[in-house]
């Protein structure tokens, strides 16, 4: 089986902490890996796009800083009796 090359750098927030998240039941064929910081997850056979952290669009580019800072959804209700 040809061995994954991790990619240093999550093409959604830029950070470092990408790890190999499943590969191919056909050995070698394809990749996954998933960001441990924003929990982007991509295949290898992606396009540049979806793969590339200099390609993926800026629109969608998150701050690890705003993650804390992101809203939960759909928002979790308080409960009947009172106590949160
Ligand atoms: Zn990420």
């Amino acid at each position: 089986m040809t061995a994954p090359k991790i990619p240093d750098t999550c093409p959604r927030c830029d950070s470092h902490d990408v790890s190999l998240l499943t590969a191919s039941p056909v050995p070698g064929r394809w990749f996954m890996y998933a960001c441990g910081v924003c929990f982007y997850s991509w295949r290898s056979t992606e396009p540049g796009y979806a793969t590339d952290p200099a390609a993926y669009p800026a629109a969608f580019k998150i701050d690890p800083t705003d993650i804390p800072k992101m809203l939960v959804v759909p928002s979790i209700p308080t409960r009947r009796g009172g106590t949160p």
